[in-house]
């Protein structure tokens, strides 16, 4: 602590900026790389989940002790979270400049406007397959129609969107092209990710990895493109076309960006992770009025951060993706 200031960063200039929050652990699709064969996909409702007043204050708190630049709603589905409108609305007037969300959209139809009013002002909506089948296969559920309406509801409420893309080989590679056909006459960015070793597949990713170099081949089949510089802290590659159409790779595994990561979690039991690659839990329930413990709860976090990305055992939708 530096003159009453709290100033928590690394010996890699690392600081805190962005904050990740995991509004519920529960989802309703069952994306084959998120959620393991068999597993039933219910919240464990303990008892110990923060409730929207609870998580309001936690924000707050740690608003005023990092000065972050963004704040990010995910799960978990975060469309799931029954106070999502008034949590927003709440976020709105503690002032974090940008607040965003990243959704499966299966619920989003109807709710755009209502996000966006509230203060929303980006959503990254995850598509991992345009044609229906192939849909079916990666998320386990039908009605590809439902998320495909939530996207263009999303565009008319003039929300900031973007599409999220998990490749799998031999699962949904063949959906390169027809997605990227799809975000382009929408003039929507898409993000291609490499699959990250989390979860039930931290051992058994390299299997199903599609690499940055092999998306990159399938697309210049196509298309021709050129790269853009990438933007520090940003979590992708950019590229565009010569028509000006802008999109992305997350390459998690051929090109980790950890060395300038500013991310931090929040799960919604109040627990802080300071890297997707530590599943150390911090919880900082109790030390939200003393604002010395959570700064070394915090510094703790960072302390996790690595400078290469190992994954962990811990799924996406608990620890927030
Ligand atoms: N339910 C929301 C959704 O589907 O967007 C938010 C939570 S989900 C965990 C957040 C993002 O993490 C999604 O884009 C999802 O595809 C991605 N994700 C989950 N597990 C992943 C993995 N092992 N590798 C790469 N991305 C993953």
């Amino acid at each position: 602590m530096k003159n009453g200031v709290f100033d928590i960063c690394d010996e890699y200039n690392r600081r805190f900026k962005t904050l990740r929050v995991s509004l519920t652990n529960h989802c309703n699709l069952g994306c084959t790389y998120c959620v393991p064969l068999g597993e039933k996909n219910v919240n464990k409702k303990n008892g110990n989940i923060l409730n929207v007043e609870n998580l309001i204050i936690t924000v707050r708190t740690l608003h005023d002790m990092l000065q972050l630049n963004t704040i990010r709603l995910t799960g978990g589905e975060p469309l799931l979270y029954p106070e999502l409108i008034p949590f927003i609305k709440a976020i709105k007037k503690i002032n974090i400049p940008n607040i965003k969300m990243t959704t499966n959209g299966y619920t989003l139809a109807g709710k755009a406007k209502d996000l966006k009013a509230a203060g929303l002002t980006g959503i990254n909506i995850s598509l991992d397959a345009v044609e229906r089948n192939a849909f079916y296969i990666i998320s386990r559920r039908k009605n590809l129609s439902k998320i495909l309406e939530g996207i263009d509801h999303s565009i008319d409420a003039g929300l900031r969107v973007k599409i999220n893309c998990v490749l799998m080989k031999g699962v949904n590679d063949h959906q390169i092209i027809p997605l990227f056909r799809y975000a382009m006459d929408k003039n929507i960015p898409i993000r291609f990710l490499e699959l990250m070793k989390m979860g039930h597949l931290h051992n058994n990713y390299q299997h199903y990895l599609f690499t940055q170099a092999e998306i990159l081949e399938v697309l210049s089949n196509e298309f021709s493109f050129s790269s853009l510089k990438r933007t520090p802290g940003s979590t992708a590659n950019y590229w565009h076309l010569p028509g000006g159409y802008e999109f992305g790779i997350i390459a998690n595994e051929s090109e980790p960006f950890c060395n300038d990561c500013d991310r931090l979690r929040l799960d919604s039991y109040g627990n802080i992770f300071g890297c997707l690659s530590s599943n150390t839990a911090l919880n900082i329930t109790e030390c939200l009025h003393d604002k010395k413990k959570l700064g070394n709860q915090l510094q703790r976090a960072l302390h996790h951060k690595k400078t290469k990305f190992y994954g962990s055992g811990l799924s996406m939708k608990s620890i927030g993706g």
